[in-house]
């Protein structure tokens, strides 16, 4: 098993190797932050910015809709 550190919170997760290949995803145990593995050797983890553009179609119905 292979430990890192959370870039958001500081929490240790332990992961198996396995999951520590380029572009693996690790959610984060401390804060549920998405990680990505953006490095191999060393290992390098970045948080996944979730883009909030995705979640903005609520107030963005069309007007047009017949009856
Ligand atoms: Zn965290």
């Amino acid at each position: 098993m292979k430990s890192i550190v959370c870039p958001e919170c500081g929490e240790i997760i332990t992961v198996n190797p396995d999951e520590l290949e380029m572009f693996s995803r690790i959610v984060c145990e401390g804060c549920y932050s998405t990680l990505e593995v953006i490095g191999e050797d060393p290992i390098e983890i970045a948080v996944v910015e979730i883009d909030p553009d995705d979640f903005d179609d609520e107030d963005d119905f069309d007007d047009d809709v017949d009856d």
